[in-house]
């Protein structure tokens, strides 16, 4: 008929449904994508007149109403009912103090370096005393004045220690010298003491000062005679005394022992405060066993934290 088809693809079949006198012989090319590119164009109502080639009509297959499927419901989600806080199971609580730090700034690093709040008990006057309570309070340990006390044996207390011997107001400026030797300072323990801290009345004195700078103290319990815990219920100074020493045996049996005790003392009261020592069979120890102590169920915390229960 002298008209070319073009390249309308799958059209032609349609068209021949729709314009059967155009007859339009055109069956190659059913290519799926050509109804879709193919141009529309509407038809003259006359199309049976004659065979005036014509742009093909694609029809848009619309389906029929049943066969459209319904959009898919959406599915609310089941409210969740609220649900209470859960307490967290409270573990047995262990808060260590490394005493004696101060001398020596490698070692002190390597305190300020063990797993967790570790407290630092820093010796007023020492050559790294400030450096390592800088340090310290950076990595978040706890930093306390380890405060030298006369004691018993009548060993060397070492430069700023407090005796009992001196009058009240030589003790009370002693004592400030000492708690301005380094900051910061959270709270106090004793180096040594067995003699002063069974001096109450020095112990009083002791506490009215930490009381009026908001300082904690720690009672090393260097004697069974041991005034200070009193002290400070008096002066309303947060107080907590010293449970077990970790290393007054250096060797890594003793030291396992004594670690030992304080684990259970924790499991069984809650709590517990152990101190320690620089030494390296402390320190090596210490590397080696904080971490594996939560997986035990036993929670290294800072000392602040047994101060509050
Ligand atoms: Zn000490």
């Amino acid at each position: 008929m002298g008209w070319t088809c073009p390249p309308c693809g799958g059209v032609s079949r349609a068209l021949a449904l729709s314009f059967s006198l155009l007859l339009v012989a055109c069956s190659d090319d059913e290519s799926p994508e050509a109804p879709s590119s193919a141009p529309a164009t509407e038809q003259p109502a006359n199309a049976g007149a004659a065979v005036v080639p014509v742009v093909p009509v694609v029809p848009v297959e619309v389906p029929p109403l049943s066969a459209v499927e319904p959009p898919p419901a959406v599915i609310e989600p089941e409210p969740v009912p609220p649900t209470l806080p859960t307490e967290l199971p409270s573990l047995p609580q262990l808060a260590i103090i490394i005493d004696d730090v101060g001398q020596s700034l490698p070692v002190g690093r390597r305190v300020v370096a063990l797993p967790g709040p570790v407290a630092l008990a820093i010796l007023p006057f020492l050559p790294h005393s400030q450096l390592l309570a800088t340090e310290a309070a950076a990595a978040g340990k706890p930093v306390m004045l380890h405060l030298p006390m006369e004691n018993m044996a009548g060993l060397s207390i070492g430069p700023g220690g407090l005796t009992t011997a001196m009058p009240e107001a030589e003790f009370r400026s002693r004592l400030q010298l000492a708690l301005n030797a380094f900051s910061p300072i959270q709270g106090v323990n004793n180096h040594m003491g067995s003699r002063l801290t069974a001096d109450r009345q020095r112990m009083d004195w002791l506490m009215q000062v930490l009381g009026e700078r908001q300082l904690f103290f720690v009672d090393s319990r260097t004697t069974a005679q041991t005034q200070a815990a009193f002290a400070a219920e008096t002066a309303k100074v947060p107080s907590v005394s010293r449970d077990v020493f970790l290393d007054n045996q250096r060797t890594e049996a003793e030291i396992d022992h004594e670690f030992a005790l304080a684990v259970a003392k924790a499991r069984k009261d809650g709590a517990a405060v152990l101190i320690g020592h620089p030494y390296p069979e402390t320190l090596r120890y210490l590397e080696r066993r904080l971490p594996q102590l939560e997986g035990e169920g036993v929670r290294l915390v800072s000392v602040q934290v047994l101060l509050e229960r």
